[in-house]
């Protein structure tokens, strides 16, 4: 039953996920939405709306076979859900061809005018069912391998206490309200919060067809239900589901490294969440020099396939790597609730760290 498996070979990757993708368009049906490979599903009890988005990156297809199946589960009925519940394939042209994205990165670009490409008007079709969300929950997989799956969101209280009630990692990234992830555009889970509701986005492990992220994508996928049937119906509120849960372990990113010159390169093998001093070089012998300027954890060191001079390829990243430290303190004690409460506190848009701009949807 389970399409999953480990392999390292690209092509039997994109032949196993584009059977997936066939068994989502089989059985997937859209309800009122436009927009191709949607499933909605209507459990007529309560109206709490969550939105799962998968394969927002087209090579992140980890999640894919546990969305395939709970979607088969839904349809057949031995899978329920009280409230509204819509999962989409964020870029399934991206995931037929093997690749993060076909023209633009689809989670950079949930803006009110995206580019006129085939992201920009994937994010348009999208962008209603986001709207919509009571709570939104976006799975993705590192470029890299990573020494464990973390959440990565600014911190307020509510969206807190979703990350932690549904126990998906034990990590969470975090940033003060209001701190945009990359600047001047848009991830999918940005654009919920900045309308209202929570979102989390949670990297699971290294992309790819794994066993272990299929059944923990699944895992994570039932709980969810579980607990938004338990808040909706008013058995246990999230804050209650949270409490019963450890708290999560937060750090921030401290340092963003520009890319540069397309030329710049890390050496093969560094792991998303690795240790790194001040000093360390990154890069391979007889590059480009690529050094850590601090001590701390590696966050996001990137990838980007190259032409034959070794440049990266457009779009090139806008940065190398970043690197995280352990929060100094909880984030409540550090930043207050956060949110818009947060925001009204300080008399407006609480400003941002590290010039970035405030996250604002259409
Ligand atoms: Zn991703």
């Amino acid at each position: 039953m389970s399409p999953g498996g480990t392999t390292t070979d690209a092509e039997p990757v994109r032949m196993q996920a584009t059977r997936l993708l066939d068994r989502f368009a089989a059985v997937a049906r859209p309800g009122p939405w436009k927009a191709p490979m949607v499933h909605h599903h209507v459990g007529g009890r309560h109206g709490f709306r969550l939105v799962v988005g998968v394969c927002v990156h087209g090579d992140e297809v980890g999640p894919l076979p546990a969305a395939v199946e709970l979607v088969e589960e839904l349809r057949a009925g031995t899978e329920d859900y009280g409230g509204i519940l819509t999962i989409f394939v964020g870029n399934p042209a991206a995931v037929q061809a093997g690749r993060r994205l076909m023209d633009s990165d689809l989670n950079r670009v949930f803006l009110p005018s995206p580019p006129d490409d085939r992201e920009g008007r994937r994010a348009l079709a999208l962008q209603p069912i986001l709207a919509q969300a009571d709570l939104f929950l976006d799975l993705h997989q590192t470029g890299t391998p990573t020494a464990e799956a973390f959440y990565t969101l600014p911190w307020r209280e509510l969206d807190g206490a979703w990350a932690r009630a549904l126990a998906g990692a034990r990590l969470w990234m975090t940033r003060p309200w209001g701190q945009v992830f990359s600047t001047g555009t848009c991830c999918a889970d940005e654009y919920v919060r900045a309308l209202g509701p929570p979102a989390l986005t949670l990297e699971l492990s290294e992309k790819g067809l794994r066993p272990e992220t299929e059944a923990e994508a699944s895992r994570v996928l039932r709980r969810l239900l579980r607990l938004a049937e338990d808040h909706a119906s008013g058995r246990r509120d999230i804050h209650q589901a949270a409490r019963e849960q450890p708290e999560l372990e937060f750090m921030h990113e401290v340092l963003r490294e520009p890319f540069g010159d397309p030329r710049r390169a890390l050496r093969p093998g560094l792991s998303n969440l690795a240790s790194v001093r001040a000093g360390d070089l990154l890069s391979p012998p007889g590059a480009i020099e690529v050094r850590s300027p601090i001590d701390g954890l590696l966050v996001f060191p990137k990838y980007p396939s190259r032409d034959s001079h070794g440049r990266a390829r457009s779009p090139v990243p806008a940065e190398i790597f970043r690197i995280a430290t352990p929060l100094p303190d909880h984030p409540r004690t550090l930043w207050g609730e956060g949110g818009l409460a947060a925001d009204l506190a300080e008399g407006g848009a609480a400003e941002p760290a590290n010039g970035a701009e405030a996250a604002r949807a259409p």
